[in-house]
Formats: structure tokens, sequence, C-alpha cells
């Protein structure tokens, strides 16, 4: 069964409103094993509200529609679904009951614009509103069922729970719609959709799909089932076949970070860590810590801005510095080993670059030019980075981060 959700308001293509209402609803119906075809949002124009309603129509077995329902003249729902219907607009004698006795009960005298509220196109029925004066309409025929809801979020989601879920759970039959997101760090959009191949082809069930953000990519899975146990068995197969598809670049699930995988993986192993930060400024040892329990494994971070500290605290040689400057495979090396000496922890992690904006001095030292460190016992790896000064420090900084505590779970995976 699939579904269309039509958003209707000004305030919504003029973006002074952020549509709510087709979000949730969506997910909601996503959840009764529904697939949404589109989202469509029309401003307050009749007629395009009533084209919108009558494409809608041939092409969703159910199609939702929220807002307009009110009783301003710039609220043409109920006008626009009798021009689609080709239907008369009449009073519905419970719709109007509905409404003197809301006012009735408010102690206000009914306003007359109210009464366009118990309007409703024939062969419509009306869906009381448990939050408001406006009522839903519903028309229901063989090819499926239209409902128009409120606008009001409040309104919208008491009438959906109250009279249209139910309604939907019947229809569809106990379907269920289930979802997991992996995530991935180090590997191209690109190469991933050419690994996941066949998985993400348009039309299959599970569908996968791939989105990108601050250097991760997550791979959504959706799995539709006759039931929950059909719709559980195909996530479980597709998230195990994405996960020996992609191996080691898959980092977690949902709300995992890089930091609280590498926490749980430190703790399992027993090993202490320590950070030595230079552009970074203590943002690896913040995200570190950010990980409740991260006391079991976390020992110190230093931030070691000024050259000076560098030689100072963790006994850089000054020369080093001085020969390859502190944004040097040299120095990012130093910093870890000293760090690690000076903590006593088992691992230490190092960072040191041009975040930018200025500072750069290309070819040779561009902005976006990192260091990362790791020492352990008897070796120590450094990693050189060339971020691109397309991006902003915030940037440059937050993916120095990412690449060293992937640097770092990279060798927990292999290490084991
Ligand atoms: P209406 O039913 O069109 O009179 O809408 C009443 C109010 O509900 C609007 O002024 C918005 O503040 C809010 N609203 C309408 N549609 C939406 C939507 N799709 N998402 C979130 N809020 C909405
Ligand atoms: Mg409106």
């Amino acid at each position: 069964m699939n579904a269309i959700i039509i958003s209707i308001g000004t305030e919504l293509t003029t973006g002074q409103c952020l549509d709510t209402n087709a979000h949730w609803l969506s997910e909601r119906l996503t959840d009764l094993g529904l697939r949404i075809l589109s989202h469509i949002t029309v401003s307050d124009d009749v007629t395009q509200i009533a084209e919108s309603f009558q494409r809608a129509m041939t092409e969703a077995n159910i199609v939702i529609t929220t807002g307009g329902l009110g009783p301003t003249p710039d609220d043409l729902s109920r006008e626009a679904l009798a021009i689609a219907l080709k239907e008369p607009l009449e009073i519905d004698d419970l719709a109007f009951k509905q409404l003197e006795s809301f006012f009735i009960r408010l102690q206000r005298p009914m306003p007359d614009s109210n009464l366009c509220q118990a309007k409703r196109p024939k062969n419509c029925e009306i869906i009381p509103n448990p939050r408001g004066t406006a009522p839903g309409i519903v028309h229901s025929s063989q090819s499926g069922h239209f409902f128009l809801l409120p606008g009001v979020p409040s309104e919208m989601k008491a009438m959906y729970e109250q009279s249209i879920e139910p309604l939907v759970r019947k229809l569809s039959d106990g379907a269920r719609t289930i979802k997991s997101r992996l995530l991935v760090y180090g590997m191209s959009e690109a190469r991933i959709g050419d690994t996941l191949g066949n998985l993400m082809e348009p039309g299959r069930n599970p569908s996968v799909g791939t989105s990108a953000a601050d250097g991760v990519i997550s791979i959504r899975i959706v799995a539709r089932g006759k039931n929950d146990a059909d719709a559980q068995i195909l996530l479980k197969n597709d998230v195990s076949e994405v996960k020996t598809r992609l191996g080691k670049a898959v980092f977690g699930e949902d709300e995992d970070s890089l930091a609280s995988v590498v926490g749980q993986m430190l703790l399992e192993r027993g090993l202490t860590v320590a950070t030595a930060e230079s552009c970074t400024g203590g943002s690896v040892a913040k995200r570190l810590t950010d990980v409740p329990g991260s006391s079991g494994y976390f020992k110190e971070g230093f931030i070691l801005y000024h050259n000076s500290t560098k030689t100072a605290r963790l006994g850089v040689p000054d020369d080093l510095i001085e020969r390859d400057g502190a944004v040097s495979e040299s120095v990012a090396r130093a910093m870890a080993e000293g760090c690690r000496e000076v903590s006593g922890c088992d691992i230490s992690i190092s960072t040191t670059g041009i975040a930018g904006p200025g500072g750069g001095q290309p070819p040779d030292k561009p902005v976006g030019l990192v260091y990362v460190g790791l020492a352990r016992e008897g070796t120590t790896d450094v990693r050189r980075l060339v971020l691109g000064d397309h991006l902003t420090r915030e940037e440059v900084r937050d993916r120095s981060c990412k690449a060293v505590l992937n640097m770092l779970r990279l060798w927990l995976i292999e290490s084991r």
C-alpha cells in the first residue's frame, strides 16, 4: 500500500514555517508498512490545491493532507476537495452540532466565519477534532482514502491517532517497516555505491541508500515485511551483507560515534589512552570524554598550542620544531611519543595542523594540512592529511578528530 502526503499553506512554500507534519506522518505511516510515494507542498491557492488533490487521488491508495481547514479566507482545502471531486459543499449536521457545542463549552458566541468549518463536499464524512474547531474530512472510494487534516500539529496528531491510524493499521494488515542505519568512515560515497551495487537498485526491498554528512556516510536500510518477523529477517540479512561488503569501513550503527566505538574497544581490551593536541584544541579529548564511562580508559589530554609548550610539557626537541616546523611528521611523532611517556598510557594520539583560514604556506604547508599520530608500545604511526582549503576552520578540526579516532579504531581492530 502506498501514500502521498500533501502539506498546504503559503507559510510553508515561503519558508516561514517548517513542514513538520509531513515528517511526522511519514514516520508513522512508514512504520505501518506503507510506501510514501511523495511529499507535496502547495501554497494557499485553490486551483493548485485542487490539482494536487486530483493527481494524488489517481496515484496513491492513501492521501493525507494537512492545513487549510481553518475559518479564514486563506483556508481553502474544503473548497479544493469539492472542486477535485466535482461535488458541492454542504453543511454536515453532526459537524455543525459539534462546533456549536465547542463554543457553548467555551461560553462564547460562535463567529459566523467558523460556520464554514462545518462544511464538507457531498459524499464525504467528517472526522471529529478532539483538540480544536476544525474537523477533518474523509473521502473513501474503491481506489482508496483521502484524508483532510488540520495544519496545527497538535490537532493533526490527535486526529491521526484517534481516527486515521486504526484504519490504516487495518488496511495494511499487520505489515511493518523497520529501519537501520550503518555508519561508514574512510570510504567515498561513490566507492560505497559501486560496492553495494545491486543492493541499491531502485524498487528493491529492503531499500538501501546513502547520505553523507561531515565526512561520515550513513547507509540507510529500510525493510518492509508482511509482519514484524518478516521485516526483521529482511533487515538482518541486508545489514550483515552491507557489513560484509564494506568491511572495516563500517564503524557503527544508529547513534554510535567514532569516539564511542573506540571507547568500547579500549574498555574491552583494558587499554588506556592520552591525547596531545595542537590544531584540534582539545576536541579529541572532548569527544573521548563525551562518552559515559570514559574514565575507564582516558587518562589525560594536553593542549599544546604554543611551540614552547610542546617542548616544555612533552619534550618535543626545539631544534626539531625549528628544522621541520610545528606542522610536520616529525613533530606529530614526537608529540605522540612524549605524551605516551609522560602519561604512562598504553596509547597516545597527537594532532598538529593548519586549521585556517589564515596561516597556510602553499604548496608545502597549505591550510588543511594536518598530521595525526598514534603511538603504542614499540611503534608510532603518523598520517599526513591534506583536507583542502575549501573546508572551514571548524571542518578541518572536525575531520582531524575523526581521522585520528579512526586511525586508533583501525589499529585496535588489526591488533586484536
Ligand atoms: P492551517 O490549518 O492551514 O490554518 O494551519 C494552522 C497553523 O498550523 C499554521 O499557521 C502553521 O503554524 C501550522 N502548520 C500548518 N501546516 C503545517 C505543517 N505542514 N507543518 C508544521 N506546522 C504546520
Ligand atoms: Mg493555512
